[in-house]
């Protein structure tokens, strides 16, 4: 599966990041904390407002500090939404690391606005490509109207209450 592959990618970033942080420095993000890969991931309370901000869209909860727990937060859901997780997931780790990267370096005003729209730009690439077809349900709906996604799935009234 893609993502499979994308989570490979960002196990080599991963690694990047153990090998690129000093230790020593200040998060550039809250500069509360020191800088380590798994304080920028999951522990920032400036990136938490971004996991929450992508969470809430999914209507769930930011309650996971790695890749594989966020990865089953979807397992029970329809194969759409499944899709357009696991690529809001890669999206913000790779949104935050870029962020990090350009504040550090060039552009010091970013802010989670930047993170947004890259996350927004991803899941709607990765709906247009999902071959995930079958009926939508109510959460289904409310997710793809809170991505502004449009999909293949077919409303069913029937259905609205369709088990995950
Ligand atoms: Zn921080």
């Amino acid at each position: 599966m893609a993502w499979k592959i994308q989570v490979n990618a960002i196990e080599t970033m991963d690694n990047v990041m153990k090998r690129g942080i000093p230790i020593a420095s200040r998060c550039c993000l809250c500069k509360d904390a020191a800088e380590n890969r798994d304080h920028l991931l999951w522990q920032c309370s400036k990136t938490e407002q971004i996991w929450s901000w992508m969470c809430a869209k999914f209507n769930t909860q930011f309650d996971f500090t790695c890749i594989e727990d966020a990865m089953k937060k979807m397992k029970q859901r329809s194969k759409l939404i499944k899709d357009i997780w696991n690529s809001a997931v890669i999206a913000t780790i790779v949104a935050i690391w870029k962020l990090r990267n350009k504040i550090t370096h060039e552009e010091k005003d970013l802010n989670a606005k930047f993170c947004e729209k890259m996350i927004e730009n991803q899941v709607k690439v990765t709906a247009r490509l999902s071959k995930a077809t079958g009926y939508n349900n109510l959460e289904k709906l409310k997710i793809t109207r809170e991505w502004q996604i449009t999909t293949s799935s077919t409303n069913h009234p029937t259905m609205l209450l369709e088990a995950p």
